[in-house]
């Protein structure tokens, strides 16, 4: 069946290549004369799954597998190319690289002629056009059946044709014998279409799906190490999904084993192909799932973890499974195996219940509902009409954390989920399960507060300072049979499991303490009327990188939920919680490279002084009287100074630990906050600038000269900021000559 179709379309070719190679002879002819095609703007990859499509160029970053930036693909009686950059098809870059021979070589392989009619969409290609000796005309307007059939071939800049009806007309246009050759910019769909989804809302996109060919909203290509797109004929067949499908298919069914490479190509086309489906689409997804068979999937546990060495199939299946589940569609969304063992589930007994929840615009991020949803069970949303398609959206499950780039997996790679909700009625549900929100967008912060139904969740323990009391914890809210549990408070929100949470008699106070810690580090770095949302901090019991790490949520392992909810020791929510909320707090302005480690280090201590009343230098183990002594005699006996100094934060750190001791926090804070005081001056927009400035600057709060103390420490700054502050007494610590 397979080398029959290819035989139709190109015969020619495949009557002397086997089928592995009809792609390779395909590009050739589009790739003749290319040479390499410059990274123009910031491309995002395209999508490749149909029979008869495969890409024309390619990257690979960092070792990672191949993105394609352009795919074409036979179509009916047609031919169809797409580039994952409007840039390719503009006039202006024509002469940049190979893209101009690779445009001509484009027009005459879509249309099958030397000097087809050429409509340009969109773009201002036709004075390239004529330089080259083609005949070509502006399309104007709507792109319809009457003006798209007085062309061979049309070139155009799809990023705004979005009606179906456009997307039809060029279906069917490309279907009847059509050449069609577009490029735009997936990524940045949702911005320019108003938060839309380009799977979902682009017709043009959606026109092309048949073809196998599609634009996908991921950035990628982002590695600035990578400057242009070699021409090369060989590239792997897996880059096509359905080539990869197939192919696995063939290996669980006794076929040739494929290379490790081949199976991470592979899994990554089908991937990015699988992302590009819009819900509802289900075939490739179906195609996969076939290809996987009936075979048990591995469940990870942190007991029993799947790794890439012992568990490959097993992985590939698993991380498959996740893909496609994640874009299932509202109903029959059944419970993965994986999503016993974690998240978790209720007790099967505990009510699925109604609640009405009232959500407040004006504070964005995730609002807890205080609902658990289990795996395979149906949700019902209900909002009003006038928030309907919105940007608000449920998210089902905090553990936001994706695994597939890692070796070992101690849960399913990928186990939360968000919806939009664009209809005032949005059924849906999750494979693994989770506790439910409500995402608030930020461009909705002017609307009224409203209220949010949501039905078939189960209550999950939620205490929120200010609203309950240690009372109703005790006797009710902690008794909520979700396995998750959260204490929130307007400045942060904390997610650990309940079986944790219920040992917390005392929430009030935790949570006044929590509030307090986020304060303090919103008011000396003068971000306090900056705050849209309070942080959110969740336990996992797997990352995607370190120990803890800082972002939106903070994410934790489960191992240290106890320590994030038991306040009545000396040092505990210890270092790691607020070194990750530095993190959040950090700026550029007062971060230079080296510091990235540091400066939120120095937000740590702050708690350490403003909310626990201690020495900060309990903290941590690196910061005792002894290793401060340490650090010191490290830059004494090191030959770069600076190369010592950027790579060991806590060397680093003692540089701030001696101008804390020696000026207070009082100086830090008018350090931070003099970046919006604009008596200092500009703020600063490089590296050097920012040392210069963090020299002049505490200098000038601190009333002395600080020059001779970093030129101490090795930091490097330049003559003009040490004259800036020449007149200034000078200043050194205790011990520093
Ligand atoms: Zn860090």
């Amino acid at each position: 069946m397979r080398i029959a179709f290819l035989l139709s379309l190109f015969s020619s070719v495949v009557l002397a290549q086997s089928p592995a190679n009809w792609q390779n002879a395909e590009r050739e002819k589009l790739l003749t004369g290319v040479g390499s095609v410059p990274k123009l703007g910031s491309p995002g990859p395209v999508a490749i799954w149909g029979n008869f499509a495969f890409p024309v160029l390619a990257a690979a970053e960092g070792g990672k597998s191949e993105m394609a930036l352009a795919a074409a693909a036979g179509f009916g009686k047609g031919r169809v190319l797409i580039f994952g950059h409007n840039s390719y098809i503009d006039g202006g870059n024509a002469g940049s690289g190979g893209v101009g021979t690779l445009l001509v070589n484009a027009v005459k392989w879509v249309s099958g002629k030397e000097k087809p009619r050429i409509g340009v969409h969109g773009t201002n290609l036709v004075a390239f056009l004529d330089s080259r000796g083609f005949r070509s005309k502006k399309v104007a307007g709507a792109l319809d059946k009457k003006s798209l059939n007085d062309f061979d071939v049309v070139i155009a800049n799809v990023q705004g044709i979005t009606s179906d009806e456009e997307g039809q007309a060029v279906q069917d246009f490309i279907k009847g014998g059509g050449g069609f050759i577009a490029g735009m910019t997936g990524w940045a769909f949702e911005q320019t279409s108003g938060g839309q989804t380009l799977s979902a809302a682009h017709g043009l996109n959606k026109a092309l799906l048949p073809a196998g060919v599609a634009f996908t909203d991921s950035s990628g290509f982002g590695n600035a190490q990578l400057r242009e797109f070699a021409s090369r004929t060989d590239l792997s067949r897996y880059m096509n999904a359905y080539e990869a499908i197939t192919a696995i298919m063939k290996q669980r069914q006794g076929g040739p084993a494929l290379t490790a490479e081949d199976i991470n190509q592979g899994a990554n086309a089908i991937q990015i192909a699988l992302a590009a489906q819009p819900p509802g689409r289900t075939t490739l997804q179906t195609a996969v799932m076939n290809a996987l068979g009936d075979g048990g999937t591995g469940v990870p546990t942190p007991a029993a973890p799947l790794t890439q060495e012992k568990h490959s199939s097993e992985r590939i299946r698993l991380g498959m499974e996740t893909r496609v589940l994640k874009l299932a569609a509202g109903d029959g969304i059944k419970a993965h195996a994986a999503a016993e063992a974690f998240p978790g589930k209720s007790p099967a007994d505990a009510p699925r219940i109604t609640k009405e929840v009232s959500i407040a615009p004006s504070i964005t991020g995730w609002a807890s509902t205080g609902l658990w949803l289990n795996a395979g069970e149906p949700l019902t949303v209900k909002l009003p009409a006038d928030a309907a398609g919105k940007g608000f959206a449920v998210r089902i499950g905090c553990h936001t954390d994706t695994l597939y780039h890692l070796e070992s997996w101690s849960r399913a790679p990928d186990i939360s989920r968000s919806v939009g909700l664009e209809t005032e009625t949005t059924l849906t549900g999750s494979a693994f399960g989770g506790l439910v929100y409500i995402e608030v967008p930020g461009r909705a912060k002017e609307m009224k507060p409203f209220t949010i139904s949501l039905s078939g969740a189960v209550e999950a323990p939620l205490f929120v300072l200010g609203k309950d009391d240690d009372a109703t914890w005790n006797t009710i809210l902690k008794k909520h049979q979700g396995p998750w549990a959260e204490f929130a408070c307007d400045k942060v929100i904390l997610t650990c499991p309940t079986e944790n949470a219920r040992k917390v008699t005392n929430p009030t106070m935790l949570m006044e303490f929590w509030k307090k810690v986020v304060e303090a580090q919103d008011e000396i770095s003068n971000q306090a009327t900056e705050r849209q949302r309070p942080e959110r901090i969740v336990a996992d019991v797997q990352i995607s990188a370190g120990y803890m790490h800082s972002g939106y949520p903070i994410m934790i392992p489960t191992s240290a939920s106890d320590e994030m909810i038991t306040f009545g020791r000396l040092k505990f929510p210890g270092w790691g919680f607020y070194h990750e909320l530095g993190h959040n707090h950090q700026r550029g302005d007062f971060t230079f490279e080296g510091t990235g480690e540091v400066t939120n280090n120095v937000l740590g201590m702050y708690v350490y002084h403003a909310v626990l009343g201690k020495d900060p230098l309990i903290g941590h183990p690196a910061i005792t009287p002894d290793a401060l002594k340490d650090h010191i005699n490290t830059i004494k006996k090191a030959g770069n100074k600076f190369a010592v100094w950027k790579s060991e934060p806590f060397v680093a750190l003692t540089t701030y630990i001696q101008l804390v001791e020696g000026f207070g926090w009082d100086a830090w804070r008018k350090y931070l906050h003099s970046f919006s005081d604009a008596s200092y001056g500009p703020t600063p927009t490089n590296d050097d600038d920012k040392r210069d400035q963090f020299l002049v600057r505490y200098s000038k709060i601190t009333g002395k000269n600080l020059a001779g103390f970093f030129e101490w420490w090795g930091i490097p700054v330049s003559s003009t900021a040490r004259a800036e502050v020449s007149k200034l007494e000078p200043w050194m610590p205790k011990g520093l000559h």
